[in-house]
């Protein structure tokens, strides 16, 4: 099948054209590159089924093109990383919002499949761990900009499940959870790719806050297996599925292991949150997804453990240093 990954230059977005290529497909990735990189796509560049098109997902005139020759759309195209949200928040719901509003109109006009990439930040600060796909959400004020991330990634999966509604078009609405692996940067915020760099530039790691909020982190490709099969589903279809690891783990205890792994003795920093990121900044104390609908649904769970991640992700920096 011919598959288009909108930010397929991405980090998730290059991990699924991989796999999305090695089960046989034609893939096209579309990205501005804003915050993905032509090095995430350049081992596949040469390879005879992969083609890659620089341009904004807002240029409907180039996605109408796309669209019309492909089957399925997974849409990863958005603003992402809490620091340029917070930084940003223009550019974030601008992105999430036009950018799916052009997807959707597309995949209605040629009938398409669109496979939405959507985040646990819609479930806001609740507390009701495990969450579930049809749990109450609990945001913040609209002063906070974190939020907007939130906000505008439902405006997606309300997008979506309108068009499925009253137009058909079929599509499947992934939850991702923090996700982690090689060619994720640290430059937007991510914790796990700034422990990796810090621990190997002997620089102290950045505990931001107490340290004591947790979070689960999925290896990219349990990720994007999940995506793939989800997206050949015919039941997934008008369906939200929370795709993330349930090994909880806080962020202090994230830092340590990785000063373990690394071997290194650079040792933590606690950073207030006012100075990470804005005053009045709000983090969730616990994220843990429940998996049991994607479970049901295609049979998935992770298979790779927090340590092997990590190793994985030590050794691109190494490589890349
Ligand atoms: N974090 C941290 N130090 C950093 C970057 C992030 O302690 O240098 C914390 C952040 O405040 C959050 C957790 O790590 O509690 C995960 O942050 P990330 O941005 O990776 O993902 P989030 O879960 O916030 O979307």
């Amino acid at each position: 099948m011919h598959m288009l990954i909108t930010g397929g230059a991405g980090f998730i977005g290059s991990h699924l054209a991989e796999a999305l290529l090695a089960h046989g497909h034609n893939v096209t990735a579309v990205d501005d590159l804003s915050t993905g990189r032509p090095a995430n796509i350049s081992h596949l560049a040469a390879h005879p089924r992969f083609q890659f098109v620089y341009e904004t997902i807002t240029n409907e005139t180039v996605m109408d093109r796309l669209a019309s020759t492909a089957e399925v759309i997974f849409h990863l195209a958005a603003a992402v990383g809490v620091e340029l949200i917070v930084k940003d928040p223009v550019r974030t719901l601008e992105t999430n919002i036009q950018g799916s509003e052009v997807v959707l109109r597309l995949a209605r006009r040629y009938q398409r499949k669109v496979l939405l990439a959507s985040t646990s930040e819609v479930y806001g600060k609740s507390a009701a761990v495990p969450f579930r796909e049809d749990a109450d959400r609990v945001m913040g004020p609209t002063v906070k900009s974190r939020w907007s991330y939130a906000e505008s990634k439902a405006i997606d999966e309300f997008l979506s499940l309108a068009y499925h509604k009253q137009f058909g078009v079929p599509v499947v609405i992934c939850r991702f959870f923090n996700t982690v692996g090689p060619r994720q940067t640290g430059t937007y915020g991510m914790v796990i790719p700034r422990f990796v760099q810090q621990a190997l530039a002997g620089q102290p790691l950045t505990v931001y806050g107490t340290g004591e909020q947790t979070r689960c982190f999925c290896n990219v490709r349990d990720t994007v297996r999940a995506v793939a099969a989800l997206a050949e589903k015919p039941e997934a279809v008008g369906e939200i599925y929370n795709v993330g690891s349930q090994e909880e783990i806080t962020i202090r205890a994230l830092a340590e292991r990785v000063l373990a792994r690394t071997a290194s003795r650079a040792g933590l920093v606690s950073v207030p949150y006012d100075e990470a990121y804005e005053v009045g900044f709000e983090d969730m104390q616990r994220r843990v997804p429940s998996i049991e609908k994607v479970r049901a649904a295609i049979g998935w769970q992770p298979t790779i453990t927090l340590d092997e991640t990590l190793d994985e992700v030590i050794a691109y920096f190494r490589a890349a240093a």
